[in-house]
């Protein structure tokens, strides 16, 4: 177990979890949110952001600082908390994004880690190399041995209590990814940001993105805190933490304000569009619409800010609970719903049912079936699973309807679109007292037809018969030639 993280809850990939950092002498409750502070330039005061909105933790960037000379200064002579006036924890970035903007940077992993500690720093980052996606192969192993290179002079460096990352790179090829994952958590390093996510975001690439984070999580262990570097809008901080990332980091607030670009859980919108505002927010109760166009230039990007930091806010509040609830994929299927790429994003992340199946708690509250898309879900493919490690009878009735009531077999099973047969013993357990809409979709029938697939493939002597409610000939055809099929809809 790593010391500085422990996991209190799960559901899916997702998780609550609590990320001790002794040299702030906090603890801070993920998923957590990050806002990103220009040293150069805050929109909203770290102070606020504590205050107002329970920042437990920011970000902002050492080789900014580094670079700049009086900042520099103070930052060493008064420390990052003084400096930022900010109670909570402070991460800070190394230059490693710089380094993928603009090709180059001047200083090195040993440096800038030292002036990171220098100026008290609670969560330092080395420089790794930020490798955008689509690359050859070749470059994307190259630099890949050039990050972990920086992740063994990371270690070996002399860092104190201050927690230090360990940057995840690989490109788009999920086994570097993997590989990058298991390397770095062969560290003794703290905390394990996917890097070089922002152009797949930027490209609306969710799905490429959640491949990314699949593959990364493989190599880590499941008690490594990860932070999913870059990814701001609260849009898909869902989607994020079913995968099972635990930190986000948000200039998006402030970038988006300076454009009047107004945040919501659905995507964004220009403040132009905007007649009525979908938000109860202390700036949306306070303005309306019309009021906050009218304000200058300054003061309209800082409220809208506040507005942007709020959905944020608010949106990883809502997870959190969904978490403790055991509903995350069904908020992450109503995520799905705002955009086409956001539900390329969701059913990758059902590609990968069966990792998330590991940490998914085996028993919740309720499995609502809203779309076809539940029909992948991990709960299925745990009942599946199960199904191999069932004992069955000589001869089994797998049934929509009435169990028989004639000696015609040794015993009855119900069967329920998604899952498929069960025995009536398990009837009132997780996850097979789902609700399921009346009108079943053809993906449900199609995990039933699934499921009785399993079952007669581990029992090849039973004797299986399947009464149905007209299932469709496409969907009959995934049940094995041997298992008997009765319509119960024909007398
Ligand atoms: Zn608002």
């Amino acid at each position: 177990m790593r010391e500085c993280f422990e996991i209190r809850d799960t559901d899916a990939g997702g998780r609550i979890g609590e990320l001790t950092v002794p040299r702030a002498d906090v603890t801070v409750e993920t998923p957590a949110l990050l806002p990103v502070i220009n040293p150069n330039l805050d929109t909203i005061a770290p102070r606020r952001l504590a205050d107002e909105f329970g920042a437990e933790i920011l970000i902002t960037n050492s080789y900014i600082i580094h670079g700049t000379d009086d900042v520099r200064e103070r930052a060493l002579e008064e420390g990052l908390h003084d400096l930022l006036d900010f109670p909570g924890a402070i991460m800070t970035d190394s230059g490693s994004f710089q380094l993928s903007e603009y090709g180059d940077i001047d200083v090195t992993t040993e440096e800038i880690l030292e002036f990171q500690r220098a100026i008290g720093s609670d969560i330092a980052t080395p420089v790794d190399i930020p490798t955008p996606p689509d690359v050859p192969r070749e470059r994307a192993e190259a630099e890949l041995e050039t990050t972990q290179e920086r992740l063994e002079i990371a270690e070996g460096a002399d860092t104190g209590d201050m927690l230090v990352t360990a940057p995840v790179q690989g490109s788009t090829y999920s086994d570097l990814r993997e590989k990058a994952g298991r390397n770095a958590d062969a560290t003794d390093l703290d905390v394990f940001p996917v890097g070089a996510v922002v152009p797949l975001l930027n490209d609306y690439r969710y799905d490429d993105m959640v491949d990314a984070v699949a593959a990364a999580k493989r190599g880590l262990g499941a008690d490594a805190p990860v932070h999913l570097f870059g990814a701001g809008h609260p849009m898909m901080f869902a989607l994020g933490v079913a995968m099972g990332c635990d930190l986000f980091d948000s200039a998006a607030y402030a970038l988006y304000a300076r454009d009047d670009r107004y945040l919501t859980v659905r995507g964004t919108r220009n403040l132009a569009d905007i007649d009525y505002f979908p938000c109860s927010c202390p700036i949306c109760t306070e303005y309306s619409s019309d009021e906050l166009r009218a304000l200058d230039d300054r003061e309209r990007e800082s409220e809208l800010a506040v507005h942007n930091l709020h959905v944020t806010f608010e949106e990883i509040r809502r997870i959190k609970q969904a978490v403790r609830a055991g509903t995350l994929l069904e908020l992450v299927e109503q995520r799905a719903r705002s955009h086409p790429t956001m539900l390329d994003g969701y059913r990758t992340l059902l590609d990968h049912a069966a990792q998330l199946e590991r940490s998914d708690p085996v028993s919740k509250g309720a499995f609502f079936y809203t779309s076809h898309e539940s029909a992948r879900r991990p709960e299925v493919v745990r009942h599946h699973q199960r199904l191999e490690r069932l004992s069955v009878p000589e001869s089994l009735f797998l049934t929509e309807g009435q169990p028989a009531r004639s000696d015609e077999f040794d015993d009855s099973w119900r069967v329920e679109p998604p899952f498929g047969p069960f025995p009536r013993a398990l009837s009132r357990s997780y996850p097979l007292t789902a609700e399921v809409p009346e009108r079943t979709d053809r993906a449900a029938l199609e995990a039933a037809a699934d499921g009785v697939a399993r079952l007669a493939d581990v029992n090849p002597d039973a004797d299986l018969t399947l009464g149905h409610r007209g299932w469709p000939a496409a969907v009959l055809e995934r049940v094995p030639a041997g298992v008997d099929l009765i319509d119960l809809t024909r007398d």
